[in-house]
């Protein structure tokens, strides 16, 4: 029950908030728990945002500022409080919002998560170098290894340490030996005895017979070849392991000799035949190559040293895309798998290829598939003479000039993997450096599950010193990596890039990255964190947020996700309704309390005293749009078909595949058909009554508008009736003001100082910017003068604060309005004011809105194909029920509707189910089921219908 006494409870135990009245929020004061999991419920536009971001996270946020610079608070008198009259008991807000932040095309889930810095690290500071020619370890010699390998060696043994002459190009024999004795050194290793430079020199100048050099009569020629192979001796000695003295004349000896050498030594073990000579260098090379020492940077894409130089680092460039030159990666070469060597004037190349690969072993018999990477690189790149794709491409490009090539080669172009670095964006030098022989780019290239493996049976394969210096690295990947899974990510890879992550996946990812800060003491605070979850990961995100608690923070859900409401510690309803119905603090307590609350309309979903409805009948499937050999990302090659004029879900576990499906296969396919165009997606076909469908719409949550002028009035292009009624009154046409007069867009009517914003932007150096109501007029958009006109007893001002609901009551007589707003209404959105600026709406809102623009036009005789991707997110029960009405409308014109979904209550609704899995990532992709809902219960592999079951229960 709400705590009434607020002002008597202890702010470290509990977060107080006195007369909230952000938004529509009704004064409503409460306390919520410190370091608990609470929930915020309600139905949609209730006013839980305005509570949690409006008011706790603007104040927090508020505060910070407060606390950084005096340049900052200059400002400060501005900017706007919420409208709260205190908050006791706030700890520093960290906000998790839907939104996918990061247009940096090198932001990948690595980078993100902050596994991959500890990666680089790891790598610089245990990571072995590989020699690319022989494969071997690549190591650099140090004066203590030099001396610790010597010590090994039986006791007694006599060595000699030397090292192989450098000799000055410019110098003769003569000449550098004259500077060598001038050094202090006497005696050269040569020809496999140790002789007096003096007598060498003797030898030369004199020409005597040198019978103890050499066992014939040498030219001056012939000595300097001999010499080039000599050895300048620097030291003999005979081991003994326990001589510390011998140790340290070892050490000095050493380290003279790579001094001398540039950084070569060479010992000559006098006792043992077999290996007489060990080679050592101080240098980081092997097989005459010249290695880069693993540090951090090199393992860096996002900076120029190790980013790879074609790619820059973004691991794709415009180029020859694989998918479209191989289009069916099951035939082989000699099968046609290459489709740019098909027909008859390009079959030449597919034959030059065969005839000269096949001799030198390539099989071109084999599907393209199951060529090993050497093989696809020969394929692509050609070898030994043998021309292949490249140089196809190669002769095509030369041959620009003419018209025919040009059209050829645009076919195959597109956004490639970069060739240089195979994707991996890292220069090539990377790669050479390995743990337990995986470089760190074979590393972000498998999933985490895998990744997590690895490195659970890691620890046996490091040295004990390796093991020592990667300990904390280890732990610290572990600990975000084990995150990762718990949230359900665990099929993601980590050079998967941010950008292509959707909302509900980039919102985990900063769950994992708070939770891998180890932050204590905080208060976090989550917008719908289980959207684009199934049912059975929703656990293990609630197990994450717990453990989020745990450490010691505050963290407040804004749900609804009945899993998550079960879970929570302390449930706050705000409700009734939406908007000016909405704002009241309706329930707060436990969920035992919650349910035994029957007045309540969430605990009546809860209870089940109130559900969304099954439908009687489903709707006969007649039909089909028929997709053949859906083969994308991890998509295993199925057909898939979906009924016209009917409702088809497509459920199925997060990484299942079902963005794959249909916003790479279906929705190119059906592009493309509509258009008349050649198919883009050549491994798969379209086939079945797809003619049907003239039209095709994806409504999915990006933001209607970027900019503080659209909002839901101009987008449902009721702005222009509303514009036209007020030019026809009175006081208008007394002053001659157009309908262009009051339209904040352009100049006339608006407020000159922020150009019909309202509010206007103030730039701050290194923090966000931040906007502030035009103090011109006062945030009301428009000249005076036009403000003094009325309809009613309302200015156009004041309509734009109309939520739609009012404006559908006030304009009751002007049907051209009110024809355009209402489908608002009927989508559930009749809480929005007119002019709310789109900026504000969230996700699912704006999705609502492109929902409603439809239904304006339902009666569109032209059959469309509607595709919604997640359309629940934002909702709550109650609200399900009406956008399933519109749903239902759309069906009822002759329309065909497909829902990409997790929520139960939608998927029990469907005509249609289309269950894909039955797992995430590469144990994804498959269909694992296509008919009623009824029909998923009797499939044992279904984590859909596990779930469904308690829910299509009469
Ligand atoms: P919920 O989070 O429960 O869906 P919100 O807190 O977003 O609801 O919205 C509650 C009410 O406040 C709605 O009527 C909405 O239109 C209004 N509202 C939300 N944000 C703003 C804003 N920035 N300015 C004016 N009104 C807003
Ligand atoms: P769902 O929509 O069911 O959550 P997705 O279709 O998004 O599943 O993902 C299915 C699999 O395909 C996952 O393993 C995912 O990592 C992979 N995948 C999806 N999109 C891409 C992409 N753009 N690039 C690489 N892999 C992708
Ligand atoms: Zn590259
Ligand atoms: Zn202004």
């Amino acid at each position: 029950m709400p705590i009434t006494d607020i002002e008597s409870l202890d702010h470290k135990s509990f977060l107080i908030i006195k007369n909230a009245r952000q938004n529509n929020l009704k004064g409503i004061s409460l306390a919520i728990p410190q370091q608990k999991l609470t929930v915020i419920t309600g139905v949609s536009g209730s006013g839980k945002s305005s509570l949690a971001f409006d008011t706790l996270y603007a104040e927090g946020q508020r505060r910070y500022v407060e606390s950084l610079s005096a340049y900052v608070r200059q400002f400060m008198g501005k900017i706007n409080k919420p409208a709260v009259d205190y908050i006791r008991g706030l700890s520093p807000a960290v906000a998790i919002q839907q939104k996918v932040n990061t247009n940096n095309p090198r932001s990948t889930v690595g980078t993100a998560t902050e596994i991959y810095d500890y990666l680089r690290l790891l790598y610089a500071r245990i990571g072995k170098t590989y020699s690319p020619e022989s494969g071997e370890l690549v190591q650099r010699d140090t004066i203590d290894s030099v001396v610790r390998e010597l010590l090994t060696l039986p006791t007694g043994n006599k060595v000699i340490i030397a090292t192989a002459i450098v000799r000055n190009a410019e110098r003769s024999w003569p000449e550098e030996l004259n500077i060598i004795l001038q050094k202090g050194f006497n005696r050269l290793y040569f020809n496999q005895r140790v002789t007096f430079i003096e007598d060498i020199l003797a030898f030369i100048n004199g020409g005597e017979t040198w019978n103890d050099i050499a066992d014939e009569k040498l030219t001056i020629k012939k000595t300097d070849k001999l010499l080039d192979a000599a050895y300048l001796l620097i030291d003999r000695l005979s081991i003994e392991p326990d001589n510390e003295e011998i140790a340290s004349r070892m050490a000095d000896s050493v380290q003279t000799a790579f001094f001398e050498g540039m950084g070569n030594c060479v010992v000559i073990n006098l006792d043992n035949e077999l290996t007489p000579k060990l080679l050592f260098s101080d240098k980081f090379e092997k097989d005459g190559i010249e290695f880069l020492q693993p540090t951090v940077n090199l393992f860096t894409f996002n900076n120029p040293y190790g980013a790879c130089k074609v790619c820059e680092g973004f691991g794709s460039v415009i180029g020859i895309d694989e998918d479209k030159v191989i289009p069916d990666k099951n035939i082989s070469v000699y099968d046609g798998a290459v489709a740019a060597w098909r027909g008859e004037s390009m079959n030449e190349y597919k034959e030059e290829f065969i005839s000269k690969a096949s001799p030198l072993g390539f099989p071109i018999h084999r599907p393209y598939n199951e060529l090993s990477k050497e093989e696809r690189l020969w394929l692509w790149n050609g070898k030994r003479g043998c021309p292949a794709i490249k140089q196809f491409f190669a002769y095509l490009e030369s041959k620009t000039y003419k018209i025919q090539y040009r059209v050829l080669l645009a076919r195959y172009k597109g956004k490639t993997k970069c060739m240089d670095c195979e994707g991996t964006r890292l220069r090539i030098e990377a790669s050479y450096v390995k743990i337990a022989s995986k470089s760190i780019s074979d590393l972000v290239d498998v999933q985490c599950n895998e990744l997590k493996n690895w490195f659970d049976e890691l620890k046996p394969k490091l040295s004990d010193t390796d093991y020592a210096i990667a300990q904390r690295i280890l732990t610290e990947i572990d600990n975000r990596l084990t995150f990762l899974i718990d949230v359900g990510l665990g099929y993601l890879s980590l050079n998967r890039a941010a950008r292509t992550l959707s909302g509900g996946e980039s919102q985990r990812i900063q769950i994992v990255t708070s939770l891998g800060s180890n932050l204590t003491g905080a208060l976090y605070i989550l917008d719908e964190p289980s959207i684009g979850l199934h049912s059975r990961d929703t656990e293990k995100l609630i197990t994450v947020l717990r453990r989020l608690q745990r450490l010691g923070n505050t963290v407040l859900v804004v749900e609804h996700d009945e899993d998550v409401m079960r879970q929570a510690d302390e449930v706050v309803d705000i409700g009734p309704g939406a908007g000016t119905l909405g704002g009241h603090l309706t329930f707060q307590g436990n969920l035992e309390q919650l349910l035994a609350d029957k007045d309540n309309l969430t605990a009546q979903y809860l209870t089940g005293a109130m559900s969304v409805a099954i439908p009687e009948k489903r709707r006969p499937a007649l039909n089909f749009i028929e997709f053949k050999n859906c083969d994308k990302n991890n998509l295993k090659g199925f057909d898939v078909k979906f009924p016209l004029n009917c409702i088809s879900v497509v459920t199925g576990v997060s990484g299942s595949g079902k963005s794959s499906l249909m916003k790479e296969v279906v929705m190119p396919l059906m592009r493309d058909a509509i258009e008349k165009r050649n198919p883009q997606v050549v491994a798969s076909k379209l086939s079945g009554s797809y003619k049907k469908v003239i039209k095709m719409e994806f409504i999915d949550q990006d933001p209607i508008g970027k900019s503080s002028r659209s909002n839901p009035v101009t987008y449902m292009k009721a702005f222009d009736a509303i514009r036209d009624l007020y030019s026809k009154q009175p006081s208008s046409k007394q002053r001659g003001f157009t309908p262009a007069y009051f339209s904040f867009n352009v100049d006339g009517g608006r407020c000159d100082v922020c150009k019909g914003e309202g509010i206007q932007t103030i730039e701050m150096q290194f923090m966000a910017d931040v906007e502030m109501i035009c103090e011109n007029c006062n945030g009301a958009r428009y000249k005076s003068e036009v403000l003094e006109v009325k309809y009613q007893n309302l200015n156009i001002a004041d309509v734009l604060k109309l939520t739609v609901a009012e404006a559908i009551t006030f304009f009751a007589e002007h049907k051209d309005i009110i024809s355009n707003i209402m489908p608002l209404q009927k989508v559930g959105l009749g809480y929005l004011h007119l002019g709310q600026p789109s900026i504000h709406l969230s996700g699912g809102e704006a999705q609502r809105i492109k929902l409603a623009v439809y239904l304006q036009k339902i009666n569109n005789p032209e059959p469309i194909l509607f595709i919604f991707d997640e359309p629940t997110t934002g909702l709550h029960f109650h609200d399900i029920n009406t956008l399933m009405e519109s749903m239902y409308a759309l069906i009822d014109n002759g329309h065909t509707v497909i829902i990409i979904e997790h929520n139960l209550d939608v998927i029990k609704t469907a005509d249609w189910l289309v269950d894909l899995g039955p797992e995430a990532g590469d144990e994804g992709g498959n269909l694992v089921y296509q008919g009623v809902p009824e029909g998923l219960l009797k499939i044992k592999d279904s984590h859909t219908g596990k779930y469904l079951k308690d829910k299509l229960k009469p």
